[in-house]
């Protein structure tokens, strides 16, 4: 059977722009902070858990206050790029990491980098700060037919392929490559299902560019046998070099291979 017909992302059927403020923050671990978002605007949000996606809008810096869009459609986006600067807020994308609608409350977890304004927001961000998610849906849309997933990332997904291991089924098989800066940012609590078989990738050997360890180990890896699915995100070298070794070295179908290039070393997110 062709998995051709998947869906690349499947967005919620409704939505509308939701604002909210921090409710408190935590160092997670050295590279990794933890935001908190609450507020009764969250009734709007039907978590669906997984890699949900959100856009995220906060001030920029000296900005008193966040001008969210007003549209409830992806208008807003030209709507925000013709604000002046002076008022138009920062967008980027985020991972909803963990719900919490009975307090109203949803988690973001920030791989923290040396340069970028969200990532010096989430280090500077203090209760009563304001903020605004858009939903964007998610792209981890497994086909039946996988007898295995092949989950990887580097720190900024992270959060995504934690929340999908939280979600997924007691029955998942899984190998999962998880790269983080180091050693300390490797995670003693995380719930998964009993085949997902996870390997920490600390970068040892200093800063290097994200992504390249968690390529390099997946191409040395002996992987089980049986059709799986694949889904890798993170620093865009990482997607884009993984499946072409899939494809070119594994034989594996390109539809088989859910890849997304998270950001790109070098370059600021556009928003
Ligand atoms: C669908 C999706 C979900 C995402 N979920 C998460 C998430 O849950 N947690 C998370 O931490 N990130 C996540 N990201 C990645 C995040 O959106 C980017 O890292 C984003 O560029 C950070 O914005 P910034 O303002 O800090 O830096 P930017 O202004 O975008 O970039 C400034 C500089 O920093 C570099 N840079 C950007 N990100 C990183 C990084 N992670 N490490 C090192 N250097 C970097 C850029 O190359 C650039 O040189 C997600 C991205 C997508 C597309």
């Amino acid at each position: 059977m062709s998995w051709d017909i998947l869906p690349k992302v499947q967005l919620p059927s409704t939505r509308r722009m939701i604002t909210l403020t921090v409710r408190r923050t935590e160092q997670t671990t050295p590279a990794f902070r933890t935001v908190t978002l609450g507020g009764p605007d969250l009734d709007n949000l039907t978590p669906t858990g997984f890699d949900h996606t959100v856009r995220l809008f906060f001030p920029r810096e000296g900005q008193p206050a966040l001008r969210m869009p007003t549209l409830n459609s992806e208008a807003w986006m030209a709507q925000t790029l013709l604000l002046p600067k002076s008022v138009r807020p920062w967008v980027r994308n985020y991972t909803i990491r963990r719900t919490r609608l009975d307090v109203n409350e949803v988690d973001i977890e920030f791989a923290l980098h040396a340069d970028g304004p969200a990532s010096r927001w989430a280090s500077h961000a203090r209760p009563g700060d304001p903020a605004g998610i858009w939903d964007m849906g998610i792209s981890y849309l497994p086909p039946a037919e996988a007898e295995w997933h092949l989950l990887v990332g580097e720190e900024s997904a992270v959060p995504a392929i934690l929340s999908i291991l939280e979600h997924a089924p007691s029955s998942l098989a899984a190998e999962v490559f998880l790269e983080v800066p180091s050693s300390a940012d490797i995670r003693t609590d995380v719930t998964a299902p009993p085949g997902a078989r996870i390997h920490w990738l600390p970068r040892r050997d200093g800063p290097g560019l994200p992504g390249a360890l968690a390529l390099a180990t997946v191409k040395e890896a002996a992987l089980p046998p049986g059709r799986f699915y694949t889904w890798v995100a993170g620093e865009s070298k990482l997607p884009t070099g993984l499946r072409r070794h899939l494809v070119n070295d594994r034989g594996i179908a390109k539809s088989d291979i859910a890849f997304f290039g998270y950001w790109r070393n070098g370059r600021s997110s556009p928003g």
